[in-house]
């Protein structure tokens, strides 16, 4: 399979909007440089609808009252060429206390836990916002819980499976992952397998497939996503438990928090980063 990269220039305001946008385009990561951002495609999608999917989101920008102006340039990256461009970028970042996130081919020297992860076919990186918050609330709360609380996590839209994989080493005894792109999927088989663990559960689907209860849920999605998936996501949550949402863009997080409060959840706290709002809940 080959790629295709996008380099796109947009205004700050209309940035997190059209990264989102992109994502559901079937765009497979993103990074952002200032005002340029870099948007990686499978060739399969057809160049077309690549370019279509950025001319409705320019539109849907403008409806949205935000600043469309936008360009881009683009190149092909056959298989090969890929992984090395891919290689160049990602070097380990450390995130949060004591995780260092860092692509199979860097060794890890520092001492600190480290979250393996291939960064080539999903989101989740551990280079975006929402991905670093989630993770430095799974390594507070991993420490404030008491052990039976850290039993058991769920990751619903797993991407690369960075949080569960995260939860995993930092105690959690068993995790179930679930994402409706194949390509998620199988990237978090490729990671789980590459940090060597074996109490994950990956399934391809959405939350409804789910059964049991669990004391820590993290959901980094949009905010109709997890609005649409409130229900079952108290359901699914143990008393006493938390549930993480994040990838919510401030201003959609009230309706969100809404949404969770007529299922019985209350918020424990908010955490605003840049244009990213996270959200911890429970009973
Ligand atoms: N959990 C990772 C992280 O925090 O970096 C990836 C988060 S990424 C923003 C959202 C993921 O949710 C994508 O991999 C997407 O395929 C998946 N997703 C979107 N809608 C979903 C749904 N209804 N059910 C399950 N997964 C979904």
């Amino acid at each position: 399979m080959g790629y295709y990269e996008f380099k796109i220039k947009i205004s700050d305001e209309s940035k997190d909007a059209l990264i989102q946008m992109m994502s559901q385009a079937g765009c497979l990561g993103v990074i952002e440089n200032g005002n340029t951002i870099t948007a990686y495609f499978p060739d399969f999608l057809g160049i077309n609808k690549i370019t279509d999917a950025l001319s409705s989101s320019k539109k849907t920008l403008k409806d949205s009252g935000l600043d469309d102006k936008m360009s881009f340039e683009y190149v092909f990256i056959g298989e090969r060429d890929w992984n090395e461009s891919w290689k160049k970028k990602f070097k380990p970042i450390d995130v949060g206390e004591n995780l260092t996130i860092l692509p199979p081919w860097e060794e890890n020297s520092n001492g600190r836990i480290s979250l393996i992860i291939d960064p080539g076919m999903a989101f989740g990186t551990g280079h975006h916002e929402t991905t670093k918050t989630c993770l430095t609330l799974i390594e507070r709360f991993s420490k404030d819980l008491i052990p039976p609380l850290v039993n058991s996590f769920l990751d619903f839209g797993t991407g690369t499976g960075i949080l569960a994989i995260a939860a995993l080493k930092l105690g959690f005894k068993h995790a179930v992952c679930v994402d409706i792109d194949p390509l998620a999927i199988d990237a978090a088989q490729r990671n789980a397998e590459l940090n060597t663990l074996e109490n994950i559960e990956i399934k391809e689907g959405s939350i409804s497939l789910v059964d049991g209860k669990f004391d820590f849920i993290a959901a980094n999605l949009m905010s109709e996503i997890l609005i649409q998936n409130a229900h079952k996501m108290a359901f699914s949550l143990n008393k006493p438990g938390i549930a993480l949402l994040s990838g919510m863009i401030v201003g959609q997080e009230d309706d969100v928090i809404t949404a969770m409060e007529k299922e019985g959840l209350h918020v424990l706290e908010k955490f605003y980063d840049g244009r990213w709002v996270s959200v911890l809940l429970t009973h």
